[in-house]
């Protein structure tokens, strides 16, 4: 372990790590720069999503919203939809609630200790961490999936990486590995070899600057650390969606602001239980959800999609309206739309999947335009 190693030998793992990224790193727009709620939000957004994907929306982000004044100024529509597609919703909740706390509380200064972040809406070990150490040089060892990658090979840690009890063990490891005087640096370093060298499948130990400190490649064990624990079967679950016309509008319907999903517009709908079909579930749940009677006309699609610990087959349908005024039972809001107003509206990705479907079925419909099917 990481202990073991001599101060001198931790020296030159920190020389050859540093040289190494200063020469090879990507040139990521967020490294472009020291402001640190460019910082912030590109670590947020980092988390659970890959670099190429948030490229686009850290752009779109910040030209939108250029500081954190701008940002607590926003309604939570504007956000959520100009994160729209990212996913993982509770991440911008929390970074809009911490830009109003910020402001409120601070004039919209930004902390310069690890234990004020954390005190932040959504700020964990890691975004402390890593705005702590990019921004403000506060030595504090970030520890994300690439990293404790990296331990693990580079001690031949088995401690499952996928298991919470093993975050302390490996936070220890990082903290001692750290380079003090370039903290930052030294962070994103670690960041950026798990990334593009030392990866989970095939590590290109071949290219790698610190094979000459690593006990799993002396040891031949690259492919099989880190260790996993396996992880529980993700369940599917069916549900029946509808989408209800009435008078050339479309009814949708706003998910209450905590949870998942929090805060975004969606169709109205739920979970097609046991013996039942989709029809009849749709007509019970927009009945059970907004208290309106239905007629299920014609499926739409038929959409899969994947969340972090389930996935959902979604089984869209038009509907018609014929009775009823609505009575929210479960959503927060509601809005009888147009279908080209659709567009103004933050939804989650299952529901982007068929909207699509949606407005190719009017522009083919020879009914009026905002009519379908
Ligand atoms: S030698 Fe291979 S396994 Fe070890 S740190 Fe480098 S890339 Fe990873």
């Amino acid at each position: 372990m990481s202990h073991e190693w001599s101060a001198a030998r931790r020296k030159r793992f920190r020389d050859r790590l540093r040289e190494w990224y200063q020469r090879h790193q990507r040139p990521l727009p967020w490294r472009q720069t020291d402001d640190p709620y460019a910082i912030w939000v590109s670590e947020v957004m980092l988390q659970q999503t890959q670099v190429e994907a948030v490229i686009p929306y850290y752009h779109r982000f910040l030209s939108r919203f250029p500081d954190v004044h701008r940002l607590a100024e926003a309604s939570l529509q504007e956000v959520l939809k100009v994160w729209e597609g990212l996913g993982y919703y509770a991440r911008v909740r929390h970074l809009h609630q911490a830009a109003r706390q910020l402001v409120r509380e601070r004039n919209g200064q930004f902390p310069q200790s690890f234990e004020q972040w954390k005190r932040l809406p959504g700020v964990g070990d890691y975004i402390a961490a890593a705005v702590c150490s990019i921004a403000f040089s506060l030595p504090h060892a970030v520890v994300d999936g690439n990293v404790k990658r990296v331990l693990a090979r580079l001690f031949a840690c088995e401690d499952p990486v996928n298991q919470s009890r093993a975050v302390k063990r490996f936070q220890i490891l990082a903290q001692e590995l750290l380079d003090v005087h370039q903290p930052g640096l030294h962070n994103q370093a670690m960041m950026e070899l798990g990334a593009t060298i030392c990866r989970p499948r095939q590590p290109a130990c071949g290219r790698c600057p610190v094979q000459a400190f690593c006990q799993a490649f002396e040891e031949g064990r690259q492919e099989t650390l880190p260790v996993r624990q396996p992880g529980k079967s993700v369940p599917e679950y069916a549900i029946a969606v509808g989408v209800v016309q009435r008078n050339g509008k479309v009814l949708i319907t706003r998910r209450r602001p905590e949870g998942l999903l929090g805060g975004l517009w969606e169709f109205p709908g739920g979970k097609i239980q046991a013996g039942e079909s989709p029809t009849q579930a749709c007509q019970r749940e927009i009945l059970e959800e907004v208290g309106l009677q239905v007629r299920v006309d014609a499926p739409i699609a038929r959409v899969r999609h994947a969340y972090s610990h389930f996935k959902v087959v979604l089984h869209v349908f038009r509907c018609t309206y014929l009775e009823g005024s609505v009575r929210l039972n479960g959503p927060v809001d509601y809005r009888w739309v147009a279908l080209h107003e659709l567009k103004d509206y933050p939804f989650p990705g299952a529901n982007r999947k068929f909207i699509p479907r949606i407005l190719e079925m009017a522009s083919l419909s020879d009914k009026s335009s905002e009519d379908f099917g």
